[in-house]
């Protein structure tokens, strides 16, 4: 095959791909929104510690060790779980020009008093997205903020939808009337987000 015919071939399954991604969001809920913001823990992913607990990523430490897609291990023995269709959707998302971002409470510091962090390329969780080889998806970038008040930092292009499991912080983003808001505890897999609604 010369390098044209292979770049013909290329640029069809892309147009494929791109058709397929833009059927799968047709129709639901992510259709509304030009902007999708995540939190991290128990929303994108799980961490447990070596015994099972739930634990936070920015308590795991590198280097990081990818087990088997989706899961990462720490040197600790830690592990950190993907949820189950996030990756996936997040492809389907990032395809059919979704603006994505992530806003965390999930930061290292090394001055708790300080509270200053680690810099951002040292965080966990920005290397273990990284890991995870999702990094590259989040275009309105990546905060990790301790004792972060969220519905200061989220910002979007045109309307923007934020998606999180803590009550609190679910609360006062509802504060913003810019934002609407979905509760990771009301939908079961991340797959049921891909159900035509309308
Ligand atoms: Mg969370």
């Amino acid at each position: 095959m010369n390098k044209l015919s292979f770049n013909i071939i290329s640029k069809l399954n892309f147009d494929k791909e791109l058709e397929e991604a833009k059927d799968k969001i047709d129709r639901t809920i992510l259709d509304r929104y030009q902007s999708i913001i995540f939190d991290l823990d128990n929303t994108i992913w799980n961490c447990f510690t070596s015994r099972g607990e739930s634990t936070g990523a920015y308590k795991t430490e590198p280097p990081y060790k990818l087990q088997s897609r989706g899961v990462v291990v720490d040197i600790k023995g830690n592990i950190i779980e993907l949820q189950e269709g996030v990756q996936e959707l997040l492809e389907i998302l990032d395809l059919t020009d979704k603006n994505l971002g992530i806003v965390s409470s999930g930061e290292k510091l090394i001055d708790v008093n300080r509270k200053i962090g680690l810099p951002s390329a040292a965080q966990p969780s920005v290397m273990l997205l990284k890991k995870f080889d999702l990094y590259k998806y989040f275009n309105l970038g990546v905060i990790t903020k301790a004792f972060i008040n969220k519905r200061e930092y989220i910002k979007g292009i045109g309307k923007v939808l934020f998606i999180d499991d803590n009550n609190e912080q679910i609360q006062n983003v509802n504060e913003r009337e810019d934002i609407d808001v979905l509760n990771r505890k009301s939908f079961n897999n991340w797959n049921d987000l891909l159900r035509k609604i309308y």
